[in-house]
């Protein structure tokens, strides 16, 4: 029996408008939902979440966040199986909904990971260091990144029902954004399913999620300068939703990720005998059919050395004709149907365009053999590769997405012909580059960075884990520009960044230490009390500063510190060289010599809360230390963040060692973890 979708909005399911249109099965045909979203109030939805979820998830810091889209994660994890079942009727085979399923969870696991790692337990984020704007370092400036007060829309495709709406999903919402998620109707049950989940687990507060099954009516008409749209299909749509009136008057931010002709090439180097040419040929097949075809970043434009063409177009038609194409039920079949009639309908008369400028030279668009099931009941189509001879003159190859199991062979007379013609793509998300030569790899790489939002470099040395041509990754910037729309998701935290605005904060160190919570110079310092490595995690406060006594380094410090470390270089050790060097007086205390006795400096010795020194950054080494001078520490608490364990908190601590001249000799951050109070 079909399944009547239904919204979540404003906190509660909302049946279906009397108006529901049917979604048929890819495999059969036959009915697996209805859906309609008219009678939904868009902008009761739209002012729910910014009264509700908006305030709820700004009222945690990015790790309560990130905490939530990891329960998320392990909640969805429970329950897949459902969803790899309700994925069938898309066309997707097993492996295909492993991308789309396992690989959203895998990007919600991947943003409570680094939202933990990589945010502060604030509710803003401090970006950079302070600048300096004035002589006497009274007025410093800052900037901080805050989760925007309105909605973020996210409208999806059809192709994943469940990575598209978690890999925008997870950002947003560790961000601090609510969301509305919009999902393709032709395969919004599996989302739907998803979202139902979501909403069972109780985990996220009421608003941040909202789902719509059906159109999104005239939710744009009530979009503010607060809100984000991010959209994923067709340039035509996203074309429409960019010019809306509300979106351009109150320039909504917009991110949008559509039509990609994206482009493999061979390099001129790789005869068919080499490593890179077998890794070519079998990832174009597996773009191919991977998803029958149906992948925003799939390989549509094959270029290769004219030389090679005949080579790789028979490796490729061996391999498609290895493919087996039918129920994506039976574990046999290795690629299923399109994800609709209407989708295959499309596909066939774009390539029926492409064909005014190439030869098909494997498959049929009219017939297929299928396994398991009807060829014309579900939305089968045979893989199809086609031959342009003169994709110099040709424009439709350049220009007709066919979204299915399609690809046309570009031959290439030279690298600048070949970059010449991935360009003409006009923007992509990624295009891959297979040769073992650095010099071809680089005239590819710079040709085609500005043109793509990834390179996908891959040879005989990174083939055995290489991520494929089609993968997007949470830690990489998905998007391209141009045709591609211009937009960027994930890359970690970069896709967070969407979601939050960046301000610019003018005024004193201590109150923009205190608004921050870091210190910077300027801001004022504790120093009496106990020294701040008898205190606690809790009891630090940015600040708690150790000023040392100071130190005279010697002639004698300098010679036994080279012997005991072996470090006898000759800026140490002999002074005519060391004179000859334009950066020293003459002989000079090493940089490490510096640091051990800044560090003997400013210890305190005895066991206590203090637990262990992990690290160092940002050090530099500013002045020359000779023989004869001094040198103290000004050691201050500069940023405290909680600890991945309970019983530890990690502190930054700002270190400065000054000669007797009170002028700077080294700077750097000292991090420690420290014991929380019992
Ligand atoms: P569409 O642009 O038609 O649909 C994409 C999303 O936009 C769907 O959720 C759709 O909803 C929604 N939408 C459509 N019209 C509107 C509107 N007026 N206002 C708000 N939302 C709207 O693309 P398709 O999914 O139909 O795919 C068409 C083509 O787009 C493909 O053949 C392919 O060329 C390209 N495509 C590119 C992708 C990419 O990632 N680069 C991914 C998928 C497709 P609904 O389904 O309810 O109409």
């Amino acid at each position: 029996m079909a399944l009547t979708l239904q919204s979540f909005a404003e906190g509660h399911w909302v049946p279906a408008g009397a108006d529901a249109v049917d979604i048929p099965s890819a495999v059969d045909g036959r009915v697996v939902a209805t859906a309609s979203s008219t009678g939904l109030d868009f902008a009761a939805m739209a002012r729910f979440a910014r009264m509700v979820g908006g305030p709820a998830l700004r009222a945690m810091t990015f790790h309560q966040r990130a905490e939530l889209l990891k329960r998320l994660a392990v909640h969805l994890t429970e329950r897949k199986e459902a969803l790899y079942e309700l994925s069938f009727d898309t066309g997707a085979t097993r492996r295909d909904s492993w991308i789309d399923i396992d690989g959203g969870i895998g990007t919600l696991f991947a943003y409570a990971s680094r939202g933990r790692k990589e945010l502060p337990s604030e509710r803003f984020i401090l970006d950079g260091a302070f600048e300096p704007l004035s002589r006497q370092g009274s007025f410093v400036g800052a900037h901080i990144l805050s989760p925007l007060h309105g909605v973020a829309v996210h409208v999806n495709a059809f192709n994943f029902p469940c990575w598209g709406l978690l890999e925008k999903l997870a950002p947003a919402l560790l961000a601090g954004m609510p969301v509305i998620s919009k999902p393709a109707t032709s395969t919004a049950y599996v989302a739907h399913a998803m979202v139902a989940m979501i909403v069972e687990s109780g985990i996220l507060p009421p608003g941040a999620l909202q789902f719509v099954a059906g159109s999104t009516g005239d939710l744009l008409d009530h979009l503010t300068g607060q809100d984000v749209v991010s959209f994923t299909g067709s340039a035509a749509t996203s074309g429409k939703l960019r010019d809306h009136p509300a979106v351009s008057r109150n320039a909504v931010r917009f991110i949008a990720e559509r039509d990609s002709l994206n482009a493999a090439i061979l390099g001129s180097d790789a005869a068919p005998e080499s490593p890179e040419f077998d890794l070519f040929v079998k990832e174009v097949a597996r773009e191919m059919t991977a998803k029958a075809g149906q992948k925003c970043t799939a390989i549509r434009r094959v270029i290769v050395p004219r030389a090679q063409v005949q080579a790789v177009r028979d490796a490729l038609a061996a391999r498609l004709a290895r493919q087996r194409i039918g129920n994506p039920r039976d574990e046999a079949v290795t690629m299923g149907p399109l994800s609709s009639q209407g989708q295959r309908r499309d596909v066939r008369a774009q390539v029926a365009e492409l064909a005014r400028d190439a030869e098909i030279v494997f498959g049929d668009p009219a017939r297929v053999e299928v396994s398991g099931a009807n060829a014309e009941r579900g939305a089968f189509l045979s893989p199809l590769l086609l031959h342009c001879a003169d994709p110099i003159r040709a424009e439709r190859v350049h220009h007709v997405e066919a979204f299915g199991p399609v690809a046309t062979l570009l031959p290439y007379d030279d690298l600048d012909q070949a970059v010449m013609l991935a360009q003409r793509g006009e923007g992509s998300l990624v295009a891959s580059a297979f040769s073992y030569d650095p010099a071809v790899t680089e005239q590819l790489v710079m040709g085609l960075a500005p043109f793509h939002g990834r390179l996908y470099l891959l040879d005989r040395d990174s083939a055995k884990e290489g991520t494929g041509h089609g993968s997007p990754l949470p830690a990489l910037v998905h998007g391209g520009p141009g045709r591609a729309g211009g937009g960027e998701e994930m890359g970690g935290m970069r896709g967070v960044h969407h979601y939050l605005q960046r301000t610019a904060l003018q005024g004193s160190p201590a109150k923009l230490s205190a608004l921050t919570r870091q210190w910077g110079a300027g801001a004022p310092t504790r120093t009496d009390g106990p020294h701040p490595f008898r205190r606690s995690f809790d009891e630090l406060a940015i600040g708690d500063t150790v000023e040392t006594p100071s130190r005279v380094i010697t002639l004698g410090d300098i010679e036994h510190f080279a012997h005991f470390t072996g470090d006898t270089f000759y800026a140490h050790m002999d002074e005519e060289a060391a004179k000859a060097n334009p950066f020293f007086p003459g002989r000079v205390a090493h940089g490490y010599l510096i640091l051990s006795f800044a560090a003997g400096l400013f210890v305190d010795p005895a066991p206590g809360p203090l637990l262990a020194n992990y690290g160092l950054e940002r050090l530099r080494f500013l002045k020359p230390v000779s023989p004869g001078d001094s040198i103290r520490v000004r050691l201050t608490v500069k940023a405290k963040r909680l600890g991945r364990l309970p019983e530890y908190g990690e502190v930054r601590w700002d270190a400065e060692v000054f000669n007797q001249h009170d002028e700077t000799v080294a700077q750097y951050d000292v991090l420690t973890m420290s014991a929380r109070a019992p």
